[in-house]
C-alpha cells in the first residue's frame, strides 16, 4: 500500500469511528431524553397515586360522618303471628314476616346468614364513621316488617338496607339482586329515585367485588318494609342459598369478609356519588308488609 493509500484508509477509518461516535452520542442523547421523560411521567404518576391514596384515606375516615345506616337482617327464628298493612294506611294485609330460605348444602338458615353479615357490616361501617343500628340484635325474637321499618324511621336513618339471601325452586339459579319500590308506589313514591339509585350502586359494587352474577334491580310495591320506610331503602338478595355452590360460598367466613367489604363499598359510593339534587320526602299512607314474592321474601 502506498503512503497515500494508507493515509486514505486511515482517514476513512477515522471518519467511520467519528460517525460511530456521533451516532452513539445521538443514541445516548435520545436514550437520555427517553429516560428523563419516563422519570417525569413516573413522578407524575407517583404524585397522582399519592394524591389518590390520600383522598381514599380521607374518604375512608370521613365518608360516614354524620350519617345513619339502619341494617335489617332478614327474617328471624321466631315468626311474628298475624298480618300487617302492606304500607301506611293500606287496607291490604300481608304476613308480618316469613320463614325465609335455607342453605341447600350447608343447612344454614337465612336469618343466621343475614345476622352474621349485618353484624360484620356494622363493624366495618362504624370504623368508617357511620352510625349503625340493626333492626334486631338476636334471632330469638319476632319482628314484623313494619317494626323493622319503624326502627329506621325512628332513627331518622339516611338509608335503610335490608339484607337477605334468595331461594328458588330451581337449584341452578344463581346471582344477586336488589329490590326497591316502583315510581308509582302508593305509599312513598318520593323515595323512589334515591331508592333506585341506592339499588343500582349497591348491586353494581356488590357483584363487581364478589364476582357473584348480577341479576337486576327488581321494582315492586309488594315489600312491606320498603313501603313503610321514610328514607331510601333497598333489599339486597346476596345470592341463592338454594344453589349448592353459592350456598357454600356465602357460608365461608373468608368470603363473607369480601361480601361485607363489597356492601360497604356500595354504601360509600351511594353517598359519594350523590348529586346535589334534593330528594323529596313525605310518605303517603296505606298499609301492609310481609308478602311473598315470586323468588324473594323480605
Ligand atoms: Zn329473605
Amino acid at each position: 500500500m502506498s503512503r497515500k493509500m494508507t493515509r486514505i484508509v486511515a482517514i476513512l477509518i477515522l471518519a467511520a469511528m467519528l460517525a460511530g461516535a456521533i451516532f452513539s452520542v445521538r443514541a445516548g442523547a435520545e436514550e437520555y431524553d427517553e429516560t428523563a421523560q419516563l422519570l417525569e411521567e413516573t413522578s407524575e404518576e407517583v404524585i397522582a397515586a399519592a394524591k389518590l391514596a390520600k383522598e381514599e384515606a380521607w374518604k375512608a375516615a370521613h365518608i360516614g360522618d354524620g350519617r345513619t345506616v339502619v341494617l335489617d337482617p332478614g327474617h328471624s327464628s321466631v315468626i311474628p303471628s298475624g298480618s300487617v298493612p302492606l304500607g301506611p294506611g293500606s287496607g291490604q294485609m300481608k304476613a308480618a314476616d316469613t320463614h325465609g330460605t335455607s342453605g341447600v348444602a350447608t343447612g344454614m338458615a337465612e336469618y343466621t346468614l343475614t345476622m352474621s353479615i349485618c353484624q360484620q357490616l356494622r363493624d366495618v361501617l362504624e370504623a368508617e364513621g357511620y352510625k349503625v343500628l340493626l333492626t334486631h340484635e338476636t334471632n330469638d325474637t319476632a319482628h314484623s316488617c313494619v317494626d323493622r321499618a319503624k326502627v329506621a324511621n325512628d332513627a331518622d336513618a339516611d338509608i335503610f338496607l335490608r339484607i337477605h339471601a334468595n331461594g328458588s325452586d330451581d337449584r341452578y339459579v344463581t346471582g344477586a339482586m336488589t329490590i326497591c319500590i316502583t315510581p308509582s308506589n302508593p305509599f312513598c313514591p318520593e323515595q323512589y329515585a334515591e331508592s333506585r339509585r341506592l339499588s343500582e350502586i349497591l348491586l353494581r359494587d356488590y357483584t363487581e367485588e364478589t364476582g357473584i352474577e348480577e341479576e337486576y334491580v327488581w321494582e315492586t310495591d309488594s315489600m312491606t318494609g320498603n313501603n313503610w320506610a321514610q328514607m331510601p331503602c333497598t333489599i339486597l338478595e346476596m345470592g341463592y342459598m338454594t344453589n349448592p355452590e353459592e350456598d357454600r360460598l356465602m357460608a365461608d367466613p373468608e368470603f363473607q369478609r369480601v361480601m361485607v367489604a363489597a356492601i360497604a363499598k356500595g354504601i360509600d359510593n351511594y353517598f359519594a356519588e350523590a348529586e346535589p339534587a334534593a330528594e323529596p320526602e313525605a310518605a303517603a299512607e296505606s298499609e301492609t308488609d310481609a308478602e311473598e314474592e315470586p323468588s324473594a321474601q323480605e
